[in-house]
């Protein structure tokens, strides 16, 4: 089971039994990521459910107006288009990938087809729609009661984790879509977090951040948010990131390679 989750890269399909996985495995793509690469766009017909392996796709709402705020992120321990796929098939949101990565690709129809004969996959799905709609409160509370500056360093943080390295390719650009703010507020906020040492900016506006000075800067809720998603989808422990996710890992690894002598 061990060599069977390292293989599959994404943490929804590696809680799969092995027999499950292979209802799936057939009909599964991989595919690369392309940063900026629009995924859906809100209202459009879900073409194909997206798990990633590496990299980050932001759950974008757009307004009549045209302005936007990211309501979600999701790396390897999410999916896109699994939700719509189930009932109307549209999605509700645009699906923009920020960071660059691949992804196991299938046709929603395919994906039906073996969830009906999957209990185990019913459950990848629950935890999936769970994990989501912790961020999404956590987020919707976020946006509500806390800093831009305190917003910006979660999202850079959650960024963060689903990048390698301490280099992020966001411009402000980004940023003002995923914050739901203007060009000028993003830049007020990136020269507070320089001056508070989380972060340093390099010509190609790359933002290089300081793990630790950055923590400082976010609010409570990345850490409670990666607690809440940690527990529904359990982390793969391929990247450290807080100390209490680190030290959930191996009591995972131990319950999967138990589940693999049991089956
Ligand atoms: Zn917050």
């Amino acid at each position: 089971m061990m060599e069977h989750s390292i293989r599959i890269g994404n943490r929804l399909l590696a809680a799969l039994p092995l027999a499950d996985f292979h209802l799936l495995a057939p009909h599964l793509r991989k595919v690369t990521l392309e940063p900026g690469a629009v995924l859906v766009h809100s209202g459009d017909p879900i073409e194909h459910i997206y798990f990633p392996l590496s990299g980050m796709v932001a759950f974008i709402t757009e307004m009549p107006n045209g302005q936007t705020v990211a309501t979600a992120v999701i790396g390897n321990e999410g999916a896109t288009g699994v939700i719509a796929a189930l009932g109307s098939s549209r999605s509700p949101t645009t699906a923009i990938v920020r960071v660059a990565g691949s992804a196991l690709q299938i046709a929603p129809a395919r994906f039906q087809t073996a969830l009906g004969r999957s209990a185990p996959l019913g459950k990848v799905v629950q935890n999936h729609a769970l994990a989501l709609l912790a961020q999404f409160q956590n987020v919707a509370a976020c946006n509500a009661l806390h800093s831009v500056e305190a917003r910006t360093a979660r999202w850079l943080l959650q960024t963060h984790d689903r990048t390698e390295g301490d280099a992020l390719q966001l411009t402000q650009e980004i940023l003002s879509e995923l914050l739901g703010v203007r060009r000028t507020t993003v830049t007020h906020i990136i020269q507070k977090l320089r001056s508070a040492g989380a972060i340093r900016c390099n010509r190609r506006g790359i933002i290089e951040i300081d793990r630790p000075a950055l923590e400082a800067s976010a609010c409570g809720c990345y850490k409670s948010m990666c607690r809440r998603i940690d527990r529904i989808v359990p982390p793969d422990g391929t990247k450290p990131r807080l100390q209490a996710t680190t030290a959930t890992t191996p009591q995972f690894r131990r319950a999967n390679s138990e589940r693999a002598r049991s089956h």
